[in-house]
């Protein structure tokens, strides 16, 4: 087998892989840096943000405002030290990214505009009309492109971490336009591979978002963290999942029930419909179940509407929800109201690491959707996660740079070259050949309708525990699967059943964590157990990969500044 060397290696090339690519070698001026990414970077889950990037950048804000929103959002599960950095780092990092020409949208005087959002006590949501996405992984795509110590693997797919002695040295990765597994030796690896929403049946997540570089950490012995916590956005379109941005509740918009009452006034009287995305998804279904939602050709749903808004300005600030509108309904929103439903958006949850992105692992960091740092908590609020994506990437990259000065380069010998063999023979000699088993496409069904149904925005000890029991089900209908297309060339099926393993993976993890947690916090929403319980509960879940599921660990929060008070709004 081949193999390759690069002083740090990146998986994936979305907005927290690209920052801390560029964060490494603008630290250190002779580091080689490989950034692999499943997907031409460009493709990444990134580039379909919407709404903006929060940072504080004007007068009437304050660090402290945005970082006690945060808390307070994340139902006082997140790490203050971490966001507490993050809040401090944000507006260095919205100035950085201006200055690498993302184009903003700005007010008549010049400067970035900001608009509301979830959670938010002010304005302070940097965008760039309703695609800030695309603009800032754009950004980030180009400035990499200056360095040429920047190695890209466009379309490698990382299948397993090499370990040595408690320590990464590198991974395995197939090329999937030939389908040769490659070697790729590295002092230190971070995982920035985004998040696992593929695990649920209803989402806004790309296909590619099958939580890779969680598993992959989680079979190296690193813990996933609070895996329990998933938040659903209050606005899907119902028959396809596509997101309709909180921006657009941000410019005013309004949710309706089918009485034409703008029910939010039930649940957050102080926030309406800017309330934070765990409490609206929950004040959506509510109303669904007593009657009040409407019903539709895909199910139950609730309205929103824009039309008070006016034509110029959502032509203005929300074009792309617009154009979605348009295409997907076949409704003009300045004329009628948006059919929209709650669904899986974001994992707060993630590889466990410390403040500076490491996982415990030696030469193993993580940054980005991918990660749990902690400062999403129980629930991420709106426009938080491109930031963090930048200050924890930014992080990441600085410290391994800072790190691998230090190490030698791995060679390749055993046990490395070992694991590589045993991982090429599991894939090509097992997987691809293994003929007359199941179709891994009726797992993966199987899967996203078990964790929709048992795990979803409410839960308790009974759908749980048939949660855990379909998911141990689905991990050995999985040792008995088969892949159709036996071609090694651009062979999607076998990378679609690698990423399968590793949805199973994300699955227990969640399952399991969700089931031990007795109390409800955030977006973990128990009808057996309402309340918020902090005297068994302020801590975080670690679970552990273990044979016979996982093994949890707990971990204390850390508080620096704001004492855990009841979540009003
Ligand atoms: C529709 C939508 C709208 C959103 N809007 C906003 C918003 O307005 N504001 C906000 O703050 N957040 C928003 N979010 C959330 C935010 O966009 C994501 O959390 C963030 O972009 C994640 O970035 P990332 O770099 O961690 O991962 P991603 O952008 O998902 O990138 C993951 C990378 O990892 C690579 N990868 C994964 N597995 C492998 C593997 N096995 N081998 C090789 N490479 C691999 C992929 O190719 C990809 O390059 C939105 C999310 C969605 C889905």
């Amino acid at each position: 087998m081949e193999h390759l060397t690069h002083d740090i290696l990146v998986v994936g090339g979305g907005a927290a892989g690209l920052r801390a690519g560029i964060a490494a070698v603008e630290r250190s001026p002779k580091l080689s840096v490989a950034i692999v990414s499943k997907v031409y970077p460009m493709r990444s889950h990134t580039v379909s943000a919407e709404g903006g990037m929060a940072a504080v950048t004007r007068e009437y804000d304050s660090l402290d405002s945005h970082a006690y929103d945060t808390i307070k959002g994340s139902d006082f599960l997140a790490d203050q030290d971490s966001v507490e950095y993050f809040v401090k780092q944000a507006p260095h990092e919205a100035v950085q990214l201006e200055h690498w020409g993302c184009p903003f949208s700005r007010d008549p005087d010049g400067r970035i505009s900001v608009r509301a959002f979830g959670g938010m006590s002010v304005k302070r949501t940097l965008f760039a009309t309703d695609k800030i996405g695309f603009h800032l992984l754009h950004t980030l795509f180009q400035t990499s492109l200056k360095y040429d110590r920047i190695h890209r693997y466009d379309e490698w797919f990382v299948t397993s971490l090499l370990t040595n002695a408690n320590r990464v040295e590198g991974v395995t990765a197939i090329d999937i336009r030939t389908g040769e597994l490659f070697t790729i030796l590295a002092k230190a690896v971070i995982i920035a591979t985004g998040g696992c929403g593929r695990v649920f049946q209803f989402t806004t997540n790309g296909w590619i978002k099958t939580g890779d570089g969680m598993a992959l950490a989680y079979r190296a012995g690193v813990p996933l963290k609070d895996m329990e916590m998933v938040q659903y956005h209050p606005t899907l379109l119902p028959n396809t999942g596509i997101l309709i941005t909180e921006a657009a509740r941000g410019e005013g918009g309004y949710l309706i029930n089918k009485d034409g009452e703008r029910f939010m006034k039930r649940y957050v009287p102080g926030k309406m419909e800017l309330g934070p995305r765990d409490i609206i998804s929950r004040s959506e279904l509510t109303e669904i179940k007593e009657g009040r939602g409407f019903e539709g050709r895909y199910g139950s749903y609730v309205e929103l509407d824009l039309r008070h808004l006016g034509e110029k300005k959502i032509e203005e600030k929300l074009p792309f929800v617009k154009e979605l509108a348009e295409k997907y309904v076949g409704i003009d929103p300045a004329h009628d109201p948006i059919p929209v439903r709650p669904g899986q958006h974001y994992q707060m949850g993630g590889v466990h690491t410390n403040i500076e992105g490491f996982t415990g692992l030696g030469g193993l960091y993580a940054a980005g959707e991918a990660a749990c740092v902690s400062m999403n908590g129980a629930n991420r609020l709106g426009s938080n996660s491109l930031t963090e994506c930048l200050v924890y990437g930014a992080v990441a990259g600085e410290t391994v740079a800072d790190y691998v000065a230090k190490q030698p380069t791995p060679s390749f010998g055993n046990p490395v070259q070992g694991l590589a063999m045993t991982e090429e023979t599991r894939i090509y000699d097992g997987l691809l050949k293994h003929e007359n088993g199941e179709r891994t496409s009726t797992i993966r069904i199987d899967m996203q309708k078990g964790m929709e149904e048992h795990v979803g925005i409410f839960r308790d000890e009974n759908s749980l525990r048939e949660g855990c029991r379909i998911i141990e089900d689905l991990k050995k209908r999985m040792t008995n699967s088969t892949v159709d297309d036996k071609d090694r060339v651009f062979n999607t099926d076998l990378v679609s059943a690698l990423e399968l393993d590793f949805m199973l993976d994300c699955a227990e993890a969640i399952t399991y964590s969700a089931r031990a947690r007795t109390e409800s916090r955030g977006a973990h929403s128990r009808i057996d157990y309402p309340k918020r319980d902090d005297t068994s509960f302020l801590k975080h879940t670690l679970a552990y990969r273990n044979p016979n599921g996982p093994r949890m660990e707990y971990l204390p929060v850390t508080i620096t500044r704001w004492k855990p008070e009841e979540r009003v709004y």
